[in-house]
């Protein structure tokens, strides 16, 4: 069913204003002109809302589930650019590879091969990140900070992976100066292991930053942000 002139204005809104803020946090701490490129997480709206981001000109779009992702690329046009951005199954790997060009969740060793595998079978050359738990939270995935100075230089092992950056989610119910400082941790962590990349390995992208936080993971340097609810503020998807 097509959405409702109202939803479709009100969606206009909310990413205007998104894009607003994301300029002020970029003009705030003097990053003005740089870009942040902003991935349009749609898991909590049907395919029709996320065919009208890619209309309104939301050409990255994220999904956590795997299963969402597949079926909401089969149904939105050619054009539109898929992140999976969260926890990756090995065994739904070559799937999402056949429509994912970006991974958000490289966040163990074993996934990280089974990415090179199914990519050289396929003769797709997926972006992908590391994820990190700089929330050092249990119930969060990712690499531990501590190991990523051990994991970087065997991406040389990873030819068919363009690993360019890495990803990271601040810790639930954190204050603001806290989540300023995993953010932080990330950027430092990234220039502390950039010097043992393999050659051609550039860890540029920050994935950090969702609909709270985003303003802070800006200021911290990201320049990927994934940003979900904030986009359907106020759309009634009862009558979509
Ligand atoms: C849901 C999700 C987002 C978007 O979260 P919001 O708070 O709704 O903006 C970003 N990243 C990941 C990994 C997610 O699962």
């Amino acid at each position: 069913m097509p959405l409702s002139p109202e939803n479709i204005a009100r969606l206009r809104e909310n990413l205007e204003r998104i894009q607003q803020e994301l300029d002020r946090a970029l003009r705030r701490c003097g990053r003005s002109g740089e870009r942040v490129l902003l991935v349009a997480v749609t898991k909590y709206v049907p395919a029709e809302v996320a065919l009208e981001l890619f209309r309104l000109g939301c050409r990255h779009l994220g999904e956590s589930r795997p299963q969402q992702l597949w079926t909401k690329a089969e149904t939105l046009p050619a054009e539109a650019i898929w992140h999976q951005v969260g926890h990756l199954q090995r065994n739904k790997v070559r799937r999402t590879l056949r429509y994912a060009r970006w991974i958000h969740s490289g966040d163990r060793w074993p996934l990280l091969e089974a990415l090179q595998h199914e990519a050289a079978s396929l003769g797709v050359r997926p972006r992908v990140l590391l994820q990190v738990n700089i929330s050092g939270e249990e119930s969060k995935s990712g690499f531990r900070p501590e190991e990523l100075p051990e994991v970087v230089p065997r991406l040389k092992e990873l030819s068919q992976l363009e690993v360019c950056g890495l990803m990271g989610m601040s810790g639930l119910g954190a204050s603001a100066a806290e989540k300023s400082r995993q953010f932080e941790l990330l950027r430092r962590l990234r220039d502390q292991v950039q010097p043992l990349c393999p050659p051609g390995v550039e860890l540029r992208e920050l994935s950090m930053g969702m609909s709270d936080d985003f303003p802070l993971a800006v200021a911290q340097g990201a320049t990927i942000v994934r940003i979900g609810s904030a986009l359907y503020e106020g759309l009634d998807l009862g009558s979509a």
